[in-house]
C-alpha cells in the first residue's frame, strides 16, 4: 500500500553516475533497443520517445489534432519533431511553448530494476498494520543504496490524461505486447486510495459521458474511478520540465514501499542537466537508499509527506497523511506515540 506524495530532487546524485539500464523491447519495434529509460531534451521540456503530447492551437481534425507522438528534438531548429499518425505518420516540426505532455508509455521499465544489493526481498506479512511492504533480507548500512527503478507510466497532471494512458497501455497489451501485458498488470494491482476524491469522481463521470453520452453507467464510472484512485495512492510528480511541473509518474518496485513518520528508507529522483537536442539517459530514475542501519527482517518504508513531516507531532502528521494521502496513519511511531499520549492524560 503506497499513498502519493513528492520526494524533492537530490542534489547529490551525480548525472548519469549510475548509467542507464537498457532493455529490448517485445513489441513489433523489435529489434532496437529501448530508449524507455532516456529522455529527449529539449529547451525546457524533457519527453520520452514516443511520449504523447498535445499540440496547443491545432486544428482538432488536421494532422496534429488529438494526441501526436515524439520523436526527437531537434536543437538547430529549435523544434520538437512529432509524428502525426493523422497524417502517416508524416515527421512536422512543432515550437516547444506548443508541446504539452499528455502521457508516455515505458513499459520496459517495468522490470527494469537496478539492485546495488541482491538483499532486498518482498515481504508479505503485515507491517504495522499498513498491509504488505517491502522488506530488507539482510543487514544494510546507512546511506546503502538499495536499488534504482524507471517510471513504468508517466502522464501529465489532468485525470484525463492518467485515464488516457491506462486505456493505450490496455490497448498495447491487448495488442500482445509482452512488456505492455506486465505493465498493465503491475498497474492493476496497485493498491487505490481508501475513498475517491471528489475531483477523482467527478472525472470518471466526465470521462464515462464523454465516451458513452447521457445517462447512469455506474460500472463504467466505478471502473475509471478505481483507476484514477490507484494513480492517486501511488504516483510521484515528476519533473517534465513543463508549465504544471505536476507530471506525475508510477514505478513498480517503491509502490510496494509503504510509509512511516520514521522511514528508513529515502528516494532521490535524477534529473540531468538540460541539453537540448540530447537523448539523455538517466531522468526520472528512482534510487532508494537506506536511512539508518536495518536488520534483516526490518520494514523498507519511505516518508509519503515533506521532508519536515517527521519533525511534526502526532496530530499535525495524521491530519496531513489523511488529508493529503487519504489514511490514519497506524505507524510504529504514531501508534506508540499515541499510546503515550494517552497514559499521560490518565
Ligand atoms: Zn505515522
Amino acid at each position: 500500500m503506497v499513498r502519493s506524495r513528492f520526494q524533492p530532487l537530490a542534489a547529490g546524485l551525480a548525472a548519469g553516475a549510475f548509467g542507464a539500464a537498457r532493455r529490448a523491447r517485445s513489441d513489433a519495434a523489435g529489434e532496437e533497443p529501448s530508449t524507455d529509460c532516456a529522455m529527449w531534451h529539449g529547451a525546457r521540456l524533457r519527453l520520452h520517445a514516443g511520449a504523447r503530447v498535445a499540440v496547443a492551437g491545432a486544428d482538432p481534425d488536421g494532422p496534429l489534432g488529438g494526441l501526436v507522438e515524439v520523436v526527437a528534438y531537434d536543437a538547430r531548429a529549435h523544434k520538437w519533431v512529432l509524428a502525426a499518425p493523422r497524417a502517416g505518420g508524416r515527421r512536422v516540426g512543432v515550437a516547444e511553448d506548443r508541446v504539452a505532455l499528455s502521457h508516455a508509455l515505458l513499459p520496459g521499465n517495468g522490470d527494469a530494476v537496478e539492485p546495488f544489493w541482491g538483499g532486498v526481498g518482498l515481504h508479505d506479512a503485515s507491517q504495522d498494520r499498513c498491509g504488505a511492504g517491502l522488506a530488507t533480507t539482510a543487514r544494510l548500512e546507512k546511506g546503502q543504496p538499495l536499488f534504482a527503478e524507471y517510471p513504468f507510466v508517466v502522464a501529465a497532471r489532468s485525470r484525463a490524461d492518467r485515464w488516457a494512458a491506462y486505456v493505450a497501455l490496455s490497448a498495447a497489451a491487448a495488442g500482445g505486447d509482452g512488456a505492455s501485458a506486465r505493465a498493465l498488470q503491475a498497474l492493476d494491482a496497485l493498491v487505490p486510495t481508501d475513498s475517491p476524491s471528489p475531483e477523482a469522481e467527478q472525472t470518471a463521470r466526465a470521462l464515462v459521458a464523454d465516451a458513452l453520452g447521457p445517462g447512469t453507467h455506474d460500472a463504467e464510472v466505478a471502473r475509471v474511478l478505481a483507476v484514477l484512485r490507484k494513480y492517486e495512492a501511488n504516483q510521484f510528480l515528476y519533473d517534465d520540465g513543463g508549465d504544471a511541473k505536476a507530471a506525475t509518474a508510477l514505478y513498480r518496485l517503491v509502490a510496494r514501499m509503504n510509509h512511516s513518520c520514521a522511514p528508513s528508507v529515502a528516494l532521490y529522483p535524477e534529473r540531468n542537466p538540460q541539453h537540448p537536442g540530447a537523448l539523455v539517459p538517466g531522468d526520472g530514475r528512482l534510487v532508494a537508499k537506506a536511512l539508518a542501519h536495518l536488520e534483516p527482517g526490518e520494514p523498507l518504508c519511505i516518508c509519503y509527506g515533506p521532508a519536515d513531516l517527521i519533525a511534526w507531532d502526532l496530530d499535525k502528521r495524521r491530519a496531513y497523511l489523511a488529508q493529503h494521502c487519504g489514511f490514519r496513519c497506524v505507524c510504529a511511531r504514531c501508534l506508540l506515540e499515541e499510546e503515550q499520549a494517552a497514559r499521560s492524560s490518565r
